[in-house]
């Protein structure tokens, strides 16, 4: 094929968007799906007041940092939850949604050739970001500890992105985990990227934002969203916390991508932040109830899972199925009408895995996901 750029022919597709697309298609047909295949947890969440946001500001674009207001109430939340210190007008940007802000972030500070050290199960979209940078992503295998990640750095690696709490695991990242990869990014000269996106998915207060350990952002470069924590994806608005040398260099990409993200929906959120997250707090803790009853149902019937207990979603174990994790989604949603997302999305070494989300269908409908799995491991040993 000719008239593509390769780097972009050769990018693989989001492969939690490729599954909910087949689900969409299905469900248009009128299938209906256990859907456990989404990346964000559904709330109720009423629809608050458009009419005292500022009009005719609204319509137009806003400061390509993202509004003062609503840079000053993320700054704030930062502040009193995460203890971390951030300045809105110079350490915070807000985009459009976190996956951009990351992309921006990964151009920023990427040349040509450039590594970046990606532990896996890893989101699906940092290794193919960084293709997209013209770098070069060094998927490092679930079995590795961090610990050991650096093993793996070399004299072109930039960066060392993590996610927690993790989605796929639901494993939050220990103060000691972080402090240890600012030190190996202190030895090495690296950058730290630390997807923070399912922050407030977390029952036991064991959070730690990488930015309260590195205050002054000397490596931590910290993202966020209102998308899981706020349950409002759709809107698409996301930020990046980082020093001030580092925002302006973002900055100058996200006025040359976006200018601003809509500016009517950071109004929203800046206007009713505080009213939103006591609308949605009840609603997380509710979430990871079912995420715990879950556990206990695969307990009983015998599907394995890595460990973690943040987030609403699991990476559980197809083993001893014989089929890889793209067959057996597929058949487990074309039989079964149940969806999943194949592991091997997550990286090589987790092909033996499918990413099961329990944030949007009720109990008895994940209960139901869970035996058709462990059905189609058993038929397909
Ligand atoms: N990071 C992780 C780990 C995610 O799972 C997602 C969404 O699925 C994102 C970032 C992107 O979120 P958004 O672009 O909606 O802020």
């Amino acid at each position: 094929m000719t008239g593509f750029s390769k780097v972009v022919m050769d990018a693989e597709q989001a492969m939690s968007i490729k599954y909910n697309t087949l689900v969409y298609e299905l469900q248009r047909r009128g299938t209906k799906v256990t859907v456990m295949s989404l990346g964000e947890a559904f709330f109720d969440i009423p629809l608050l007041s458009f009419d005292d946001l500022p009009h005719p500001q609204i319509f137009h674009y806003s400061h390509s940092r993202g509004i003062p207001e609503l840079r000053e109430r993320l700054c704030e939340y930062f502040r009193s939850e995460y203890d971390v210190p951030v300045d809105p007008e110079k350490e915070i940007i807000v985009t459009a949604g976190s996956k951009a802000a990351i992309h921006m972030a990964f151009m920023a500070v990427l040349d040509p050739g450039d590594e970046v050290i990606i532990p896996e199960p890893a989101w699906v979209s940092y290794p193919e970001q960084v293709k997209l940078c013209y770098g070069k992503p060094v998927g490092v295998p679930c079995t590795v500890p961090t610990d050991d990640l650096e093993r793996h750095v070399t004299d072109r690696t930039r960066v060392v992105v993590i996610n927690t709490p993790h989605n796929p695991r639901g494993h939050v990242y220990t103060k000691g985990e972080l402090r240890h990869l600012l030190d190996v990014a202190e030895r090495h000269d690296l950058w730290v990227f630390c997807d923070e996106a399912y922050s407030d998915f977390v029952m036991d207060g064991s959070f730690v934002s990488l930015g309260s350990i590195d205050r002054e952002k000397r490596r931590a470069v910290v993202f966020n969203s209102v998308s899981k924590n706020y349950g409002i994806s759709g809107w698409r608005l996301g930020y990046v916390i980082a020093n001030e040398a580092l925002t302006f260099q973002i900055l100058k990409v996200n006025q040359h991508l976006i200018t601003c993200p809509a500016t009517i929906l950071e109004h929203y959120v800046a206007r009713h932040f505080y009213p939103l997250l006591e609308i949605t707090k009840p609603q997380i803790r509710a979430v990871l109830e079912r995420r715990d009853a879950l556990q206990r149902s695969m307990d009983e019937i015998g599907l394995q899972y890595l460990p973690g207990a943040a987030t609403f979603y699991f990476f559980v174990s197809i083993a001893p199925s014989r089929l890889g994790s793209e067959e057996f989604c597929t058949r487990l949603l074309m039989e079964d009408h149940v969806s999943t997302v194949p592991g091997i999305g997550y990286g090589a070494s987790c092909d033996g895995f499918v990413r099961v989300s329990v944030g949007t269908a009720p109990l008895e409908e994940n209960r139901h996901g869970l035996r058709k799995i462990k059905e189609l491991i058993e038929k397909t040993r």
